[in-house]
């Protein structure tokens, strides 16, 4: 019998009997519990008020950003914003899929559970195929927040990453992003989960998906110790994640990156990759964003090494990086240039007083 029919004709005291069984059976099942005696009005009270709270916890649905095409089989669906804001709901991380043969392919597929069910929605609009993989290419949560949603509709999906990378999600790392995104957000990717990597790829692997073969790089320490960066073989396309991040300075503090073995990456980088496109998930694909970001750490680090040499202070190696008319020019178009820039400074400023000691 369902509930509701029998509600109908039984009014009073009998309708609450109905109600209070729904959710005695509703809260044994969620909490395991087979004593009917433990089930007090008062607890029954505070179910249901808990049964409420637990069908508000999802945020509101992410508005539909249409994919851009960026080469055969490779799409975007563009972040706008650099930085999470309540209005953005916490999209601010480009997504790419790559359509083969066999399937989907989705990579970093952004912050929050609500944006990876709209890039499920608009990977729809492009082909029937299902979504046979997802890749994260490092641990910051706005690369792999959006997981849970490719788990929940491709139950089984392998999601890639280094190993390295899947064990920091686990550890403290993922919690702390979950928790970050909420309070950037306003609560808007509430319901969003830990979904970690559950296969693992490194540097020199090659994936194949029907025709279409992706490459594995990683070319050492940049933005984050384990940072891939993926070639999709036969197009000018490679996805960097936040190894450039095309006129924004986020992260590189708590020995996540590095500007000596960062300047040695980017350089690899250009040397294994030359000619291509490179796909920031921040900002926009260009070839020429490579070389700016090598400059920009150039900049940074010999002006912070050459001060830190001459005994001036991690202020006065500031105002030198602040005066080079290079990141006079970057400034203008990085909307957290102030904000970041003295703490740049001061991590490749500790780096070079290590390297010197
Ligand atoms: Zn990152």
């Amino acid at each position: 019998m369902k509930p509701n029919q029998s509600t109908q004709f039984a009014g009073g005291k009998a309708e609450h009997t109905l109600q209070d069984k729904v959710r005695r059976d509703l809260m044994k099942r969620l909490l395991g519990i087979t004593a009917v005696s433990l089930m007090t009005p008062e607890f029954l009270a505070q179910a249901a008020l808990a049964d409420t709270a637990a069908k508000a916890v999802m945020g509101p649905a992410v508005p539909d950003v249409q994919p851009t095409k960026l080469a055969d089989g490779v799409y975007t669906i563009h972040a706008h914003d650099k930085f999470p804001t309540p209005a953005n709901q916490g999209f601010f991380t480009s997504i790419m899929f790559v359509v083969t043969d066999k399937g989907v392919v989705a990579i970093d597929p952004s912050a929050s559970v609500q944006i990876g069910r709209m890039a499920i929605r608009m990977i729809k609009t492009v082909t029937d195929k299902p979504v046979i993989a997802v890749i994260n290419t490092h641990y910051h949560g706005d690369h792999w927040m959006g997981n849970q949603a490719f788990a929940d509709a491709y139950p089984g999906i392998p999601i890639y990453s280094m190993k390295e990378t899947a064990e920091s999600i686990q550890n403290v790392l993922g919690e702390e992003w979950i928790k970050m995104a909420l309070k950037m957000t306003d609560n808007a990717t509430v319901g969003t989960k830990i979904v970690p990597p559950n296969t693992y790829i490194k540097g020199g692997d090659e994936l194949t998906f029907g025709s279409t073969k992706i490459k594995v790089h990683h070319f050492g320490q940049c933005h984050t110790p384990y940072d891939l960066v993926l070639e999709i073989v036969g197009t000018p396309i490679v996805h960097v994640g936040d190894v450039i991040m095309d006129h924004r300075m986020a992260g590189m503090g708590d020995n996540e990156g590095s500007f000596i073995h960062g300047i040695a990456a980017l350089k690899k980088m250009k040397e294994t990759l030359p000619g291509k496109t490179f796909f920031p998930c921040h900002g926009d694909p260009a070839p020429h964003i490579l070389d700016e970001e090598i400059a920009l750490f150039e900049a940074i680090y010999n002006t912070a090494n050459a001060a830190q040499a001459a005994d001036k202070s991690m202020g006065e190696a500031t105002a030198m990086v602040k005066a080079l008319p290079f990141m006079q020019e970057y400034a203008k178009n990085t909307p957290d240039y102030e904000d970041s820039v003295g703490k740049w400074t001061s991590i490749a400023y500790l780096e070079a007083q290590q390297a010197n000691f």
